[in-house]
């Protein structure tokens, strides 16, 4: 029984950390290149996590100007 408590509390705490993470990321769609350099792609939205991490970055220092 305590075991299954434990389980549903471990659930609610992944289930609130997973939709604080998707009020931070932005849905955003296939565009044939990267996002941060402009770098042809023939998937993905960045070339890699540095590319990722830069555009966020910046989208999340453009938010805040506002
Ligand atoms: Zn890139």
């Amino acid at each position: 029984m305590t075991d299954q408590i434990d389980d549903a509390q471990e659930m609610d705490a992944w289930y609130r950390s997973r939709s604080l993470d998707a009020r931070v990321a932005i849905p955003m769609p296939y565009t044939g290149q990267c996002y941060n350099c402009e770098e042809p792609l023939e998937h993905d939205n960045f070339c890699d996590a540095y590319c990722r991490d830069d555009y966020q970055l910046r989208k999340k220092q453009q938010s805040q100007r506002v």
